[in-house]
């Protein structure tokens, strides 16, 4: 089998080699239970903690404010959940359209969840992925008990102004959560500059391993725990320590932390070259998301009148992973959510393509996707009858008979 050459970061990332290397005796020597009176648990606590403070340096934050989970899943719910919980009176609920499911699914479900009503205010971005404050600001109400924005988008790669939104929410006593499993270790974080109560990351997006995340918890914010059972992490989420994990996940914030200023140098270079290439050579494609408010690693491209899926097969005969907005073949017939709230066009949206880089990519892997995915765009738009029709300008979206509208 040739080479992988891995384009799908923000799907999930290898374990660096040097947190395998951390992680590796957790499974053998060291398999101690920390919570155990004997020192042969006990020194595994030790290592965590050391983890801790490995985590919160990455965060501008306290090791007390974080608190170890299973993933990035666990951590939205539960800082969602809670803050609910905390103020029972208030049922508004503030997040986007472009939310990750995590979230998204969690605040459409609340009513049959909790058996509560709740009022959800998913605010739209505009054409380029961006929010506008101003209709942010207005959504905010007395009834509002949590506001939940993803810090980066996951699909396009477009940041939000965090500082200024949790800033607006503080002001009016409402609860805020951020979701940056995307955020961490691609931008700089400092939380003692931005005031949100809640943040969530996930280990297997920055070379961790999967299985272990972190929700990270304001000192003095309410919090009411959602794994309910031993008092690991303070009684805050009980069930014993994934120590192996927690303590790769350390090493890895450690390694993103030094990796930082390459990842802005180096892999946006890498990301521009690729996305500069392809915009150039392809016609009829374009760039999804705003141009600089976005994270380095990230390009999300739609090449018209094409299958998405039909490109990710050809691209797979290559060994060339990445992933796109379009799933019309396995079952779900809309286009990505993402793409839909920026209204990106149907024909667009279909055909787009994310390519999220790491700094384990290189140039030689970024010439062998420019060499060949527009040959691929072109094979494909020969056999689409959408391609031909738009060049005799005859199709619109409402002529379009695609199965997938
Ligand atoms: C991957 C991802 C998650 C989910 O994290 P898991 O650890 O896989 O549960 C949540 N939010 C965003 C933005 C993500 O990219």
């Amino acid at each position: 089998m040739a080479d992988v050459v891995y384009m799908d970061n923000n799907a999930t990332t290898r374990v660096a080699d040097e947190v395998l290397a951390a992680m590796q005796p957790f499974f053998a020597d060291l398999y101690g239970n920390p919570s155990s009176m004997h020192s042969f648990g006990g020194q595994v606590g030790r290592h965590i903690d050391q983890a801790r403070e490995k985590i919160a340096a990455i965060l501008g934050a306290e090791p007390e404010e974080i608190i170890f989970t299973s993933c990035g899943t666990e951590s939205d719910s539960t800082a969602i959940l809670s803050s609910l919980q905390s103020f029972p009176g208030k049922r508004h609920i503030v997040t986007t359209r472009v939310e990750h499911p995590a979230v998204k699914h969690l605040c459409e479900s609340l009513d049959s969840l909790t058996g509560h009503k709740h009022r959800l205010t998913q605010l739209a971005v505009e054409r380029d992925g961006t929010l506008d404050l101003a209709a942010y600001e207005a959504s905010l109400t007395e009834d509002t008990a949590v506001v939940s924005v993803m810090w980066a988008n996951n699909e396009t790669g477009v940041i939000f102004p965090i500082a200024t939104m949790a800033e607006m929410a503080k002001s009016r006593g409402i609860l805020f959560h951020t979701d940056a499993v995307q955020a961490v270790g691609k931008i700089p974080i400092d939380l003692a500059r931005v005031p949100v109560d809640f943040l969530s990351l996930s280990g297997h997006k920055l070379h961790a391993s999967k299985g272990i995340g972190v929700l990270y918890v304001r000192k003095g914010s309410p919090f009411v725990p959602f794994m309910v059972g031993g008092h690991q992490e303070r009684g805050r989420r009980g069930g014993t320590e994934n120590s192996a994990a927690i303590v790769g996940l350390g090493r890895a914030c450690e390694l993103a932390q030094a990796n930082l200023a390459r990842e802005n140098s180096q892999v946006r270079a890498l990301r521009d070259r690729l996305e500069n290439g392809l915009l150039a050579s392809v016609p009829r494609a374009m760039l999804n998301g705003h141009k600089r408010e976005r994270l380095p690693n990230t390009t999300n491209i739609s090449f018209e009148f094409v299958e998405g899926e039909a490109i990710l097969l050809h691209l797979d005969r290559y060994n060339i992973c990445a992933s796109s907005g379009s799933a019309c073949t396995s079952g779900s017939l809309e286009p990505s959510h993402v793409l839909r709230a920026m209204g990106v066009p149907f024909t667009a949206a279909h055909g787009s393509v994310r390519l999220s880089l790491s700094v384990y990519n290189t140039e030689a892997e970024v010439d062998i996707v420019l060499a060949k995915l527009p040959p691929i765009i072109a094979e494909l738009r020969a056999m689409s009858p959408f391609w031909e029709s738009s060049h005799s300008g005859s199709v619109g979206q409402s002529q379009c008979d695609c199965k997938c509208s």
